[in-house]
């Protein structure tokens, strides 16, 4: 039986192994290598496929970054060109952990980042709101500090939490500067609308269901999600409603209902749902630790404010003094408590959001900035895609005005921006990957304003003067 075996061994050996790239025989070539599906393969091609995977241009051509993103050669790191052949299972594993690289948070909340780093973070994506930004990374700095101490003894002086409120028009970056601040600290950031939240058994959510919303980006560990963060936006949908008769299931009540989870408590929360019943399986969450943030646009809060303003400081101008607060682009950051309580916001809720800033509308050069300046700006976006064709993409100041103007028009802040750029970009990707002689486009103020064309210049030509009406340009 052992002879036998052995016998066909020796008989598959004596063929000849053949390179799979260069047909040499192994007599020739000298020992192969054998890859899965028993290919085989001398060593000089398999260096020789090696040291153009090295070579970044061809590199790019296949668009791998490293080697291991090789799909077809998923072992590659079995076979080593002394011919020792597959590498150990620690290696192995080794290797699996050097290719999954952990994308490291910006920062280490345990550590405790400076209020000034923060900023200097936030800076990098956030335009402008330069106040706002200020407040938030002290806030956050103050709320991490709080909870990394754990002041709760009664003998201790309680550190009070510091939920925010954020008032500012929509499109000005509420959501934006929260979703920045979470990701930079690496911690879970639940959003909701509190428009979808009502009072416990009316039709919409329930309100422990932010929670619960929390719970799930945490991936339902209740520890990380009860150091998160709660963004509850549209807080200004539920105000108090005015002269109303009927019982306000969807404003005061909502407001009554947050108050409890805004100052901290233990929470029974539906886990996987949005509300509570039988079918649904419960978890509790302590509410202390987690920074509540709530954003609105308050729409016709600027009045209440120049009434006030006018009424105190007026001595039968109070025409002209109103005017005056009509142009004040900061109007809103004079907002008082009374202010709010005015508005309909019980003042129990107020008061369990001790930091209240405004976030300034987004004015024409604001737009302009967002468009080219953060880290992940469109422009940037657009520009990395076109640089994958070798195509040069530029934009005249002009061109970036004008789409700053048309986002103006639409009053939806920075949100309409990506929406216009893309409808003019559309043309632009379409058309440049047709022609491989294009080597750089140039959106003009023109393109914008439907008076012209970009100016496309070829590849090897002279790159055009960057004003209007150079020459080149194509219609
Ligand atoms: P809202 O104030 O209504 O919550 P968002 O924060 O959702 O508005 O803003 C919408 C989009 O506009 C964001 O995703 C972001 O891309 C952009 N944006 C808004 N404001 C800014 C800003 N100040 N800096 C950079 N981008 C901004």
């Amino acid at each position: 039986m052992e002879e036998e075996k052995t016998g066909t061994e020796d008989k598959k050996d004596s063929f000849d192994k053949v390179c799979f790239m260069c047909r040499r025989s192994e007599s020739k070539a000298g020992p192969m290598i054998t890859l899965p599906g028993g290919i085989t393969v001398c060593r000089d091609c398999m260096q020789r496929s090696f040291d153009s995977m090295d070579n970044p241009e061809i590199r790019n051509m296949l668009n791998l970054q490293n080697l291991s993103n090789l799909k077809n050669f998923p072992d590659m790191g079995m076979f080593r060109m002394d011919g020792r052949g597959a590498s150990s299972s620690a290696e192995k594993a080794e290797k699996k952990k050097e290719k999954k690289p952990e994308k490291a948070p910006v920062f280490d909340i345990r550590a405790l980042p400076a209020p000034h780093r923060i900023k200097a973070e936030l800076d990098q994506y956030v335009v402008g709101q330069d106040r706002a930004k200020k407040i938030i990374s002290v806030a956050v700095y103050n709320h991490y500090k709080r909870v990394k101490t754990n002041t709760n003894s009664l003998d201790e002086i309680e550190i009070e939490k510091s939920n925010m409120l954020m008032i500012g028009p929509t499109g000005c970056g509420k959501t934006y500067l929260v979703k920045t601040l979470s990701k930079l600290l690496d911690v879970p950031l639940a959003i909701a609308d509190a428009t979808s939240l009502t009072e416990a058994g009316y039709i919409g959510d329930d309100i422990e269901s932010v929670l619960s919303k929390l719970l799930a980006v945490a991936g339902n560990d209740v520890e990380k999600a009860e150091t998160g963060i709660v963004f509850i936006d549209e807080i200004d949908k539920i105000a108090k409603k005015q002269n109303t008769n009927q019982r306000d299931v969807s404003g005061e009540s909502v407001q009554q209902g947050l108050l409890k989870l805004l100052e901290g408590s233990e929470v029974e929360v539906p886990v996987g749902a949005t509300s509570k019943n039988a079918m649904v399986p419960m978890t509790t969450m302590n509410t202390k630790n987690i920074l509540f943030i709530c954003g609105g646009a308050f729409p016709g809060l600027e009045d209440i404010i120049k009434e006030r303003l006018t009424k105190s400081s007026s001595m039968g101008f109070e025409s002209e003094l109103k005017d005056r607060f009509d142009d004040d682009p900061d109007l809103l950051t004079k907002a008082t408590l009374e202010d709010l309580r005015r508005y309909g916001m019980i003042p129990e809720f107020i008061g369990r959001l001790p930091m209240m800033f405004a976030l300034r509308k987004l004015d024409r050069a604001m737009l302009v900035r967002i468009l080219k300046e953060p880290k992940n700006a469109i422009l940037k976006q657009y520009q990395k895609l076109l640089a994958l064709d070798e195509v040069k993409l530029e934009f005249e100041d002009s061109a970036l005005e004008a789409i700053a103007d048309l986002a103006l028009g639409k009053d939806t802040g920075a949100r309409a921006l990506r929406s216009i750029i893309e409808e003019f970009m559309l043309d632009i990707m379409y058309e440049i990957p047709k022609d491989d002689n294009i080597g750089q486009v140039l959106i003009t103020g023109d393109y914008i304003a439907h008076r012209g064309g970009p100016v496309i210049t070829m590849r090897g030509t002279e790159l055009p003067a960057l004003t209007e009406g150079s020459a080149g340009r194509e219609h």
